[in-house]
């Protein structure tokens, strides 16, 4: 839902909207409405997973631990107890909790951003002769460079640094920053981003750290020719000064999730390979020198700023923004941490969850429905014929329903025995395949393994048959 939508959202169903609103909501919602409508949105029962968000919010609020970042006079200032969620589907649909109206400056959560906007003017080799793919391991303000005498990635501050010098480097600072928010708000869908001038004078007046990370870069000759250091370190102060809502971040990372199409205006903000090359980057380093634990545990792609924000990425599912100021020395926040461990316990969300699926218990949220279905379950079945394991295991973590049929009412099954293919076989009757669902044909898995009499086939289907299912004839389509 969009924020237009989620405010007329709350009447009942008896109420009867106007014309006028109905054309506002349409207007602005006209994407996710066409997917409701044909009932093709990500995550199927919206509303239990939004109440999960919402569980999950509430045990981490009032955790105390940790402190607001103090080493920028004006962040230290911050009320350090807030708290905002907020998520954004691909298809736009939304949910909110806690502070998540409050603007917070964005700190290092401008990084990928930027990285994204040097990628797409300039290529990604040239980005890459100036900056490092590799997580640094080390703070994310420390003097240190890579052995090409490069910073170690685009995420911490002098790979944001040298980031910034490749955007618009010809143009007067004011374009250049001009540039950058108004692809904050096209990416935020939002026209209030905005900046904050005394968070800014305030990084301004405490650079030294910045400044002494330039210069070091500067004497490695990492930077194109003729960069003006001031300028850039100006531009980079700005980016990090810009303040924006957890609403506006989720919509940022749903963006990001939609391989950079906004969810709401359906605008291409960037190429779908400059998010892939950002999401790897932040799958490594965004999380400081606790990318490579969070990569372990969360298994998502992520950036983190000082400021106490952390913004995940779901690829193909949603976007998600949680902002709470006390961080740990690492500088990340706390309850952001604790937030994205409980969820990545709870939801099949890890990059990794497909592999073990049947040993974690979680729950997956984007089921399919019916419309899609017919399509996943033809791509499940080429799968099956090939015996493309990875393939299966993953189609089979995302929710693809087993014994769903092609046009002719095959299932991955059909299709397995057919081609001999054991492992698969096997794997899809231990997650619950019917060997006795017939086709058009009115063939059964069974049927065909009987036809083949490979005595090992025959075996796995017989162990699986052994409770008598009755023969049902699958719809061939759905109702529509
Ligand atoms: N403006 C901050 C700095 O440059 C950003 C740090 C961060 O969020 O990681 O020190």
């Amino acid at each position: 839902m969009s924020k237009v939508y989620s405010s007329i959202a709350n009447k009942k169903p008896e109420d009867i909207i106007s014309r006028k609103e109905f054309d506002v909501i349409l207007e602005s919602n006209h994407l996710l409405i066409e997917r409701l409508v044909n009932e093709e949105t990500v995550i199927p029962d919206f509303d239990s997973f939004q109440s999960t968000i919402e569980r999950i919010y509430h045990e981490v609020r009032m955790d105390q631990r940790g402190n607001v970042a103090d080493y920028i006079p004006q962040l230290a200032k911050v009320a350090p107890d807030q708290c905002g969620v907020s998520i954004c589907t691909i298809d736009g649909q939304v949910a909110h909790f806690g502070d998540w109206q409050e603007p917070f400056s964005v700190q290092s959560a401008s990084k990928p951003l930027n990285y994204c906007l040097a990628v797409e003017e300039n290529g990604i080799d040239h980005v890459h002769s100036h900056v490092g793919h590799e997580p640094s391991g080390r703070s994310f303000n420390e003097i240190s460079l890579n052995h090409d005498g490069l910073p170690h990635n685009p995420l911490i501050n002098s790979g944001a640094i040298m980031t910034c010098s490749l955007i618009k480097s010809k143009e007067s600072t004011a374009e250049r920053f001009e540039h950058i928010l108004k692809t904050w708000k096209e990416a935020c869908h939002s026209k209030t981003i905005s900046f904050n001038n005394s968070i800014y004078l305030s990084e301004v007046e405490t650079a030294d750290r910045n400044y002494a990370l330039a210069y070091f870069m500067r004497e490695n000759n990492a930077f194109p020719e003729r960069t003006n250091l001031k300028k850039t370190l100006e531009l980079y102060f700005q980016c990090c000064s810009i303040e924006a809502t957890t609403a506006d971040l989720a919509t940022l990372a749903a963006t990001f999730a939609n391989g950079g199409v906004c969810p709401f205006s359906g605008k291409t903000v960037f190429k779908s390979s400059t998010i892939r090359n950002c999401l790897s980057l932040m799958n490594t380093c965004g999380m400081y020198d606790h990318s490579g634990e969070f990569s372990f545990k969360v298994g998502i792609p992520a950036k983190s700023g000082v400021s106490g924000v952390v913004f995940g990425v779901i690829p193909n599912t949603m976007g998600i923004c949680v902002w709470a100021p006390r961080i740990n020395k690492q500088g990340n926040s706390l309850k952001a941490l604790e937030f994205y461990n409980k969820l990545s316990e709870v939801f099949t969300f890890h990059n990794y969850d497909s592999l073990v699926l049947e040993e974690t218990g979680k729950t997956n949220p984007r089921v399919n429905n019916d419309y899609s279905r017919i399509h996943k379950a033809q791509e499940l079945c080429i799968a099956a014929a090939y015996g493309d394991m990875p393939r299966i295991k993953s189609m089979v973590a995302k929710g693809t329903g087993l014994n769903d049929s092609d046009y002719d009412g095959r299932t991955p099954l059909h299709l397995a025995v057919c081609e001999k293919r054991k492992e698969a076989i096997a794997y899809l009757l231990k997650h619950g395949a019917d060997p006795n669902l017939e086709d058009r044909w009115r063939k059964t898995a069974f049927d065909e393994a009987v036809a083949l009499n490979d005595n090992d086939i025959l075996t796995l289907l017989g162990a699986a048959s052994k409770v008598p299912i009755e023969k049902t004839r699958k719809p061939l389509m759905p109702d529509v």
